[in-house]
């Protein structure tokens, strides 16, 4: 699979090694007034893109579904206000259009397409022949195959700006997190499309601000190479998703207490400790290779 990195983008996307990609805005687009204070307001804390909900799937009728392509003007001044690219989240091949026909820099593909082949298939058929950045969100059950499967559809309409969304897994009563991380899928994902970057939605993992700052940071500690977080000038009186967004002065406060992974040391302790759990390790695999050979000799 051809994929081109998110810095190679062509969105002017400036990354450091030790910085994550940030993806941040409100869940949708409320009023001119909300989706500009708020967008302004986060521009200057490290955001390298805008985000914001103009179609909205909701689980049960009645809840706001979105104002539609009234607010795409929105998304396009906030752009032009703080210099950085936008996106949205496309359910249809009539969002493709709508969306592109407004400038919006780069599309996802919420959890509850991702699960259904057709109407990512759609969206796929859509994007022939157009060069625009694609993100995609697990589904919203945890099927790799079909996150995977999704993955390819839109690849195989040509598009080589892909990025992965992990969003997490619904269960039943979920105990903590709104959706489960599970995060042995994503990590699964990268052990079979390497060259695939992952950001880590944290915000919809959680369903509420108290656990923003420690998934983000699980998320950065397992390599993950981005971070989408909802944020809103005033969260509580949200229109969708209200508990997990966070106003400008929240998401700064996650921000500065993320520390990104560190790749090297030359802290002493640290290195003899790990060489120590190395050797045990290596003690504990030769004694269950020569447990085993005891009944298997080809073992050894
Ligand atoms: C969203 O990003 O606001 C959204 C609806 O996300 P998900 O598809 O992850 O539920
Ligand atoms: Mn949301």
């Amino acid at each position: 699979m051809t994929i081109r990195n998110i810095k190679d983008w062509g969105l002017n996307i400036n990354l450091t090694p030790k910085q994550p990609f940030l993806i941040s805005g409100p869940c949708s687009a409320e009023t001119e007034e909300q989706v500009l204070e708020t967008c302004t307001q986060i521009a200057h804390l490290g955001v390298h893109m805008l985000r914001a909900g103009i179609w909205k799937p909701r689980t049960r009728p009645g809840s706001f579904e979105g104002l539609g392509a009234v607010a795409l003007p929105w998304l396009k001044k906030a752009s032009e206000l703080t210099g950085l690219p936008t996106c949205c989240e496309v359910a249809t091949g009539q969002h493709v259009e709508t969306a592109l026909k407004h400038g919006v820099n780069a599309l996802w593909i919420g959890a509850r397409t991702t699960v259904n082949p057709f109407a990512v298939q759609e969206i796929a058929d859509a994007l022939k022949g157009v060069d625009v950045p694609m993100m995609i969100k697990n589904p919203v059950n945890p099927d790799l195959e079909l996150w995977i499967g999704a993955i390819e559809r839109i690849s195989h309409a040509g598009i080589e700006k892909i990025a992965a969304i992990h969003r997490g897994f619904s269960v039943y009563n979920s105990p903590k997190y709104r959706n489960q991380p599970q995060w042995e899928i994503p990590i699964e994902l990268r052990c079979r499309i390497p060259n695939l970057e992952i950001i880590c939605d944290p915000s919809h993992i959680s369903g509420t601000k108290t656990w923003l700052y420690e998934l983000a940071q699980q998320a950065l500690d397992l390599n993950f190479d981005g971070l989408m977080l909802e944020s809103h000038i005033t969260p509580d009186t949200a229109w969708s998703d209200a508990l997990q967004q966070v106003t400008p002065e929240g998401l700064q406060n996650i921000l500065q207490q993320l520390k990104p992974r560190q790749l090297d040391t030359d802290n002493s302790d640290y290195l003899n400790k790990i060489n120590q759990f190395r050797e045990i390790i290596d003690r504990l695999d030769t004694q269950t290779l020569e447990l085993l050979s005891r009944y298997n000799p080809s073992f050894l």
